[in-house]
């Protein structure tokens, strides 16, 4: 990947305080783009972020907002402009799960998982692409997961939103693709997180079984595959989900 591609470019990562959002917010710094960096509590780690993006020469931004709340994400995204004048790369990074089995899910954990991860995007696609189709230039880069593929006992909730975020990605890169912007979904395996620090051991072990390549995978790894999605060299690329799991099966 040569260096500087994304110069001038500026990103809007949400959930970029932590684990994937943290190294896809780096790797586009990397590159040359601005990143504002959406979160919804943890004030520190956000800074920490910041921090490190300029400690690399960059430019940070933080924007605290619950991309669940249409307002919220309104005023971000305008926020992100005024002071930067645009937004060309939206990575609906944003997550959280609350497993259960279905017959022990309550109301609140199956609103609560949709709301945050189908919603969030939503919100933060639709006021972000007013920006994109102005310029005739854009990227929407949906983190989805393997289980929104193929389903996950535990995890109805977090499988239908992320199920759903692959089909609305679908959607809206037929209405937007000819404006010049791609909308893509990525659908992780199991990577190395705070979110995936949780599973019991036994769990991981029964994981780690069904990986050809033997290992979890690392934020790094997928904010690779976000930042070349971003670039001009991925500019063919839109409708796809492509998921990056070591092969697991
Ligand atoms: P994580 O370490 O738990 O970080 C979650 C991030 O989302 C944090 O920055 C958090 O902000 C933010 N967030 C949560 N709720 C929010 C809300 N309502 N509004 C704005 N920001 C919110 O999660 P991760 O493992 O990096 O996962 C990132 C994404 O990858 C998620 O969409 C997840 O579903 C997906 N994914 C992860 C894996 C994996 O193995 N880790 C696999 C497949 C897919 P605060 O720091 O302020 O709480």
């Amino acid at each position: 990947m040569s260096a500087k591609e994304l110069e001038g470019k500026v990103s809007l990562v949400t959930g970029g305080s932590r684990g994937l959002g943290r190294a896809i917010a780096l790797k586009l710094t990397d590159l040359g783009s601005k990143v504002a960096i959406n979160y919804v509590s943890n004030d520190e780690e956000a800074a920490n972020v910041g921090k490190a993006i300029e400690s690399r020469g960059g430019e940070a931004l933080l924007v605290k907002a619950d991309v669940a709340d249409s307002k919220a994400v309104k005023n971000m995204t305008r926020d992100v402009a005024k002071n930067w004048g645009t937004i060309d790369i939206l990575v609906n990074n944003a997550g959280i799960v609350d497993d259960n089995l279905l017959l022990r899910m309550s109301d609140e954990s199956w609103d609560n998982v949709i709301n945050t991860n189908l919603r969030g995007a939503y919100l933060c696609t639709r006021f972000s692409l007013r920006y994109m189709m102005s310029q005739s230039w854009g990227r929407v880069i949906n983190v989805a997961s393997l289980a929104g593929v193929v389903g996950n006992m535990g995890q109805a909730n977090y499988s239908a939103a992320k199920g759903g975020l692959i089909a609305f990605t679908k959607s809206v890169a037929r209405e937007v693709g000819s404006r010049n912007i791609t909308a893509n979904a990525i659908a992780p395996g199991f990577i190395t997180t705070e979110m995936t620090e949780k599973l019991p051991q036994e769990t991981r072990e029964n994981i780690l079984a069904r990986i050809p390549l033997q290992r979890f995978g690392n934020p790094e790894d997928v904010a690779e595959l976000v930042a070349f999605l971003a670039t001009d060299r991925a500019s063919y690329i839109t409708t796809q989900v492509i998921c990056i799991d070591g092969g697991v099966m």
